[in-house]
């Protein structure tokens, strides 16, 4: 095997912290006719020993970014992140801002030039750079973040947002690890980072979004905004809770590999139970984090005859790696479900008012996370 260098800092010792075996590309998601087996590629995580960023080991899919329909949660959260960016005076008046979007979508660029601020020129330095679950998909995570940092303009701030690292420790998301996602970031890893690229935390703001969502701000240290520049106390308190989850120690992961084992035996027991109890089941949410999970369930079309999802763009195909169809909400409707396993728990606020349908039949909304855990 040739040496491992590490995304961001290059260096090659570290550790595979979790294995999930072959596992078919997540954002392929097949016509529901095409019988398969569809091509399977290694998905492994690696931490970094040197700078500490939990990375994807290698990706030899390609990548194929659907975009779905934008959840409420998501749209919500980045009101709420804007709003509390702009309390913090880091949205100047007229200021220039330049955003690196996810390829899933889920821009905040309308809600910042909503508040006066102008959408920068292609390759125009920013006031405002921000990326929100951007920089995960660079395979080159040090040449993407010093193209982010050199976009910022003297006396600019970088946004940095990502569902951290921790919560996927804390809450057992070992279905966060996905092709086509590089880097998993912790506070303390994302610091080294910055400091890489000349840049140090000043604040950040945290949200419940994924269970755990990180919005971290960052200036360049020559700016002198701060004498000495010293991240305050919210980022002091991450950087600690942070090692104490153990977020660079290799060994706090084990939980995390234990857990894919015992989820998804929870999921396969629930989903036999279901059926034996003559329950009438149907997924919601055809999102990338249920494919390994189904797979690692031995999840069929016998266990779960259909998952639902709102994305016209999904509708008639098929989940990656199994025969479950991708079917419309109208199905909802029309199986009468007694339980709908929910694959997205951001969206339980979301669904239980779109589709009251479901619980005035007598049926209910079951998050998949709450199986085993
Ligand atoms: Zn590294």
């Amino acid at each position: 095997m040739n040496r491992y260098a590490c995304r961001a800092c290059g260096q090659s010792a570290g550790n595979l912290v979790l294995d999930l075996g072959e596992q078919p590309a997540c954002d392929y998601f097949p016509a529901s006719g095409d019988p398969g087996p569809d091509p399977v590629y290694p998905l492994q995580m690696w931490l970094c020993s040197s700078c500490g960023l939990a990375q994807l080991l290698a990706d030899p899919t390609v990548p194929e970014e659907p975009k779905g329909t934008e959840p409420a949660a998501l749209v919500a959260q980045a009101a709420d992140a804007v709003a509390r960016v702009a309390q913090a005076g880091l949205l100047p008046a007229r200021g220039v801002v330049a955003e690196y979007g996810s390829p899933h979508g889920g821009s905040w660029l309308s809600l910042l030039t909503g508040r006066g601020m102008v959408p920068a020129a292609d390759g125009q330095r920013a006031d405002v750079v921000l990326d929100c679950f951007g920089l995960m998909h660079a395979a080159d995570q040090h040449g993407a973040l010093a193209e982010r940092a050199a976009r910022t303009a003297p006396g600019g701030v970088l946004l940095l947002q990502y569902h951290s690292l921790s919560t996927i420790l804390r809450r057992g998301q070992w279905n966060a690890l996905r092709h086509g996602h590089f880097a998993y970031y912790s506070t303390p890893a994302l610091t080294a980072m910055l400091a890489e690229a000349g840049f140090s935390p000043v604040t950040a703001w945290q949200f419940d979004l994924y269970g755990g969502t990180v919005l971290l701000a960052a200036t360049r240290d020559t700016d002198g905004r701060r004498q000495p520049s010293q991240p305050d106390a919210v980022v002091g308190t991450l950087l600690a809770e942070e090692a104490g989850v153990g977020v660079r120690d290799p060994s706090a992961f084990a939980g995390l590999q234990h857990h894919v084992t015992a989820h998804a035996k929870a999921l396969h027991d629930w989903l036999q139970a279901q059926r034996s109890a003559g329950s009438a089941v149907v997924g919601y949410g055809a999102a990338s984090r249920a494919v390994a999970l189904l797979r690692q369930a031995d999840a069929d079309r016998s266990l779960l005859p259909a998952v639902v999802d709102a994305s016209p763009s999904k509708q008639g195909l098929r989940m990656p790696g199994t025969d479950i169809p991708v079917l419309g909400p109208a199905q909802l409707a029309e199986r009468r479900p007694d339980a709908v396993l929910l694959f997205v728990p951001d969206l339980m606020a979301e669904v239980r008012s779109s589709f009251p349908e479901v619980e005035a039949g007598g049926g209910r909304w079951v998050d998949v996370e709450t199986l085993g855990s």
